[in-house]
């Protein structure tokens, strides 16, 4: 079928998809698609040699991979990948939020895995592609969007480890989905993991890398055996200082109303840097919160809140957007942030955030990327 798009000098070929769902089917799934459980009809690839660099740039039917059982991935998890929305706006455009910066961060994580950089131009050239036979996925109702995930896999065949894979296969798949939280806006209780390490100095923590994730699900079961709905990583060094919850960052607020703070542990290299995060940081003191990078420790995490200096706790992430955090417990019991409720600064950044996403506030700071 036709070619349509250009970019860095390749050219998207197009080749739609035969089973396509039809217009009742999709508005069957879009009722109720949960988070990352259902998929589009399509997905874009590219390929990654060392002789062509990035070639064979293609729009196709969503469908499985195949691939060699000796290859690369499968056992030295040469993985990295990105996840943003596409969010529908109220005249009826889609766009996605900061895409740039996703772009530029799946990039980082390429250079730390030994991976190709991707062309931010061929990234944002996947996802316009992609949408642009992939529209009617965007969903019109409020807190739903349709969720990219952009990966990159390594897939040189044979068991050689001493040099990574000179071959590569870049993947975007699309999945409409609901609030990532069933529960939405829901506190959650965290558990303090003494026990396991996310990520150390020199290691992997700051690359979207799939492993750190393999690496995390021990972790995330204890937290759920302690009665916990998240773990909260520590410091591997000395298990003390906050790093992150889970799969998202964490901000402090200290204090309330006309004085309320934020804190937000600083980018030591082990965290994984959120676009959401970085957003917030922005946000937060125009609109007169002020806001500190630096570091907290478990035992000032507990004094605080005890002390009612420290009002309320959330997490941030593209999924999940913030959630308030209102109980923390670890091997030394457990104590409850505020009157464990989601507090009011939290709620604000929430909307404000959510706002600028689907559009229902002006963007000033030239986040929001329209397609189509
Ligand atoms: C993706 C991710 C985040 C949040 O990043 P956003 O860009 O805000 O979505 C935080 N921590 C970890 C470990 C992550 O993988």
């Amino acid at each position: 079928m036709s070619n349509d798009t250009t970019t860095s000098g390749l050219t998207f070929d197009i080749q739609v998809s035969p089973r396509r769902r039809t217009p009742q089917e999709r508005e069957a799934i879009l009722e109720s698609p949960g988070f990352g459980k259902v998929f589009t009809d399509h997905m874009v690839t590219i390929r990654y040699s060392e002789e062509k660099g990035w070639y064979d740039a293609r729009l196709e039917p969503y469908g499985p991979l195949s691939l060699d059982p000796a290859t690369s991935v499968l056992h030295y998890a040469q993985e990295i990948f990105e996840g943003l929305k596409a969010y529908r706006h109220p005249d009826g455009s889609i766009a996605a939020f900061r895409p740039e910066a996703n772009a530029a961060r799946f990039n980082r994580s390429a250079v730390r895995m030994a991976m190709p950089e991707l062309p931010e131009d061929l990234f944002i050239g996947a996802i316009e592609t992609l949408l642009a036979h992939e529209a009617d996925w965007v969903p019109v109702k409020p807190d739903m969007s349709l969720y990219l995930r952009p990966f990159m896999i390594s897939t040189d065949v044979g068991m050689g480890v001493n040099r990574p894979s000179g071959t590569y296969l870049f993947v975007l798949i699309a999945s409409p989905s609901e609030a990532y939280f069933a529960s939405g806006v829901k506190p959650v209780t965290v558990w303090l993991s003494e026990d396991y390490t996310r990520a150390v100095r020199g290691g992997t923590g700051e690359a979207k890398f799939g492993g750190n994730y393999a690496a995390s699900f021990l972790a995330q079961a204890q937290a759920v055996e302690k009665g916990c709905d998240q773990v909260v990583w520590l410091d591997a060094v000395e298990h003390r200082w906050v790093e992150e919850m889970g799969g998202m960052n964490l901000f402090f607020v200290f204090g309330s109303g006309a004085d309320a703070r934020l804190l937000t542990p600083e980018l030591t290299g082990t965290l994984l840097p959120g676009v959401t995060r970085d957003s917030l940081l922005k946000l937060a003191p125009e609109l007169g919160i002020p806001v500190e990078e630096g570091r907290i420790s478990t035992d000032q995490w507990r004094e605080a809140a005890v002390g009612g200096e420290l009002t309320e706790v959330f997490a941030c992430g593209t999924a999940a957007v913030i959630t308030p955090v209102s109980h923390v417990k670890s091997t030394r019991g457990g104590f409850q942030i505020g009157d464990g409720q989601p507090g009011p600064v939290t709620m604000r950044l929430r909307e404000e955030l959510v706002a600028l996403q689907y559009g229902t506030r002006p963007d000033n700071h030239g986040w929001v990327r329209t397609f189509g």
